[in-house]
């Protein structure tokens, strides 16, 4: 198997390493500027709360002047127009943290190689789009004030200290107590973490694919078994749930008690000293003012830490996916100028390393011609038309187009120059035209007619309620199956490709529509390269050449008339479907 086959493998990991989180910082423009003001009016803002506790002792000791009531409403005031203006720097630099992550998240999601794609399925790439990307900023902001409380709880333990020296041994006790907590708290987060993304996204791949085939679920009346099937995905959310509200509750606990043995010392040891005289009677309540600023850091620390395990956690999957290949899609040699044949040799392919589709393969496809391929299901007819337009790369072996070897060919410069039409083509939502014209954007009306008229859509298209303009629904829901193959073969043929593949473009439409394609197609491109894959032989005697594909290797290839001497395979289908075999030719 080919080394690169190991590599993909390899690069599969799942470990996120510090490195990679800075790494992945650096892939868009932070808002530094705002990040850092917010952090100077956090750090404001706590020098405000120490001059306030200060005040509140004054005022328990009954010092209640004038002036001392003016300055600490000023003081009241001012705090929270400083913490107003830290959350507006923080929150707008998380919008824009947000947002450029996620069009980060967008384009490389756009040019992962396919095996990235499958190997990563759709609706986990969504997630990571939609809420992943979220905690970007989350993961920042929660850096800024991690900084800024532990700063608050340095000061308010420095007034600790200053307020009770003698009490202020408690600290002792507190703080590697606090770091125990923390080392716990963070274990169990990811654990937390990691349970409930696997149960998230095995709900949200299991509805996203069966709410979507809705239609089949009702006609295979599969209900009762769905619902099933369904509950185990929710349950199995449930479970992660229910051990995330049970560790958060053991997490609270835990903290609670950290917090209660300090009351209970300094009630104990400050009523001891009041009693002996070394300590005035509003002892105990000044300290704890000051004790409980403690509390309340270490308390923001806790979440804000808990917040960070969480979201380096989600943070992870998308760092992953950033981290790992992409295809370069303009960079390579620009399209032969001149048409040629589309050559495989020696070709190898498997979408797993265990399971070659193609072995070995040698084929020609003439330029200009019609080609036909064929073979029984999973011969392998499609994965060599996905290899030809370089979705997938060859394990081993060279395909070429006019003698040039694709490889080292930009990759939109080699799609470019096919035309791709699959039995079903997705459709988005949106205007008839505006699907006729995805991939062609300067189209004119006319050139939109033509390519319609060739796709046998005009004339429905023309019934619509509002022809070209009519909204098609998500998916093109609003239109049969086979008008939206009609508008999806029109918009392939608009852009006139100059290689057509055509994978059993035809299965989803009536007789007469598929031959009127098919035939409008020929007389249209004529001189064009076209591949047709098909079960309906009606469109393979009429190619000029043909393709025959057993398990991934050639069985033969020639024109039709040879075909019908040398190849058994060729004959079988044709008997199949009902031709005569009489002489030279075959007839229906
Ligand atoms: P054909 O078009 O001749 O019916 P395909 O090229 O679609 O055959 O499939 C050939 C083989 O490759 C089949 O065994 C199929 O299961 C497998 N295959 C096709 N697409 C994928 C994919 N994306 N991932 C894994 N296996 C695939």
């Amino acid at each position: 198997m080919s080394e690169k086959k190991v590599k993909k493998v390899k690069k599969s990991r799942y470990s996120f390493s510090l490195k990679d989180l800075i790494r992945f910082y650096t892939r868009f423009s932070i808002p530094w500027w705002m990040y850092v003001i917010s952090l100077v009016l956090g750090l404001v803002y706590s020098e405000l709360l120490i001059r306030q506790a200060e005040f509140t002792i004054a005022f328990n000791k009954g010092e209640l002047f004038n002036s001392t009531i003016i300055n600490f409403a000023l003081l009241y005031i001012a705090s929270s127009i400083v913490a107003a203006l830290e959350n507006f720097f923080s929150g707008i630099a998380s919008l824009k943290v947000t947002l450029r992550a996620r069009k980060t998240v967008w384009n490389k999601i756009l040019h992962l190689p396919m095996e990235e794609v499958d190997r990563r399925q759709p609706s986990a790439l969504i997630s990571g789009i939609t809420s992943d990307v979220g905690q970007a900023s989350t993961l920042l902001t929660m850096i800024f004030l991690v900084v800024s409380s532990i700063y608050s709880l340095a000061r308010a333990i420095i007034e600790v200290i200053k307020q009770n020296y003698t009490m202020s041994v408690i600290l002792v006790v507190i703080i590697p107590l606090g770091i125990l907590v923390f080392t716990f708290v963070g274990r169990v987060e990811h654990e937390v973490y990691k349970r409930n993304v696997t149960s998230f996204r095995t709900m949200t791949e299991y509805f996203s694919e069966h709410v979507t085939a809705a239609k089949n679920v009702k006609t295979r009346a599969m209900e009762d078994q769905e619902e099933e099937a369904g509950l185990k995905a929710i349950d199995a959310k449930f479970k992660a749930d229910l051990y995330s509200a049970i560790m958060g509750q053991i997490q609270v606990a835990c903290f609670s008690l950290y917090n209660r043995i300090g009351t209970v010392f300094t009630a104990i040891a400050g009523s001891s000293m009041i009693r002996a005289g070394k300590m005035e009677s509003t002892g105990i309540t000044d300290f704890d003012t000051y004790l409980n600023r403690v509390y309340q850091y270490t308390s923001e620390i806790l979440t804000q830490y808990q917040s960070l395990r969480a979201t380096q956690g989600a943070l992870q999957y998308v760092g992953d996916m950033l981290e790992g290949p992409q295809e370069e899609l303009d960079k390579g040699e620009s399209a032969p100028e001149k048409v040629g044949d589309l050559t495989l040799e020696h070709v190898t392919f498997g979408y797993d390393q265990a399971h070659p589709v193609l072995n070995d393969l040698s084929v020609t496809i003439p330029a200009g011609k019609i080609t036909a391929l064929i073979g029984s299901n999973g011969s392998g007819k499609s994965t060599l038309l996905k290899l030809l337009q370089g979705v997938y790369k060859p394990d081993s072996g060279v395909i070429r187009m006019g003698g040039n070897d694709v490889a080292a060919m930009a990759p939109h410069a080699l799609r470019k120059e096919f035309g791709y039409i699959l039995q079903n083509n997705p459709l988005f939502s949106g205007t008839v035209r505006g699907n006729i014209m995805y991939g062609a954007p300067k189209a004119t009306d006319e050139q939109i007619t033509v390519a319609a008229k060739m796709a046998d859509a005009d004339g429905f298209i023309q019934e619509l309620a509002d022809g070209y303009d009519t909204d098609i629904g998500e998916g093109g829901k609003n239109l049969s199956g086979g008008q939206r193959q009609r508008v999806a073969i029109a918009r392939t043929l608009l852009t006139e490709p100059t290689y057509l593949l055509m994978d059993e473009a035809g299965a989803s439409l009536d007789h007469k529509s598929d031959t009127t394609i098919f035939r409008s197609v020929r007389e249209n491109l004529k001189g064009h390269t076209i591949v047709v894959v098909a079960h309906d032989m009606r469109s393979v005697v009429e190619a000029d050449h043909i393709i025959v594909l057993d398990h991934g290797t050639l069985e033969v290839q020639g024109s039709p008339d040879e075909l019908l001497k040398t190849s058994p395979t060729y004959r079988s289908y044709l008997e199949k479907q009902g031709y005569a075999l009489a002489g030279e030719g075959a007839a229906r």
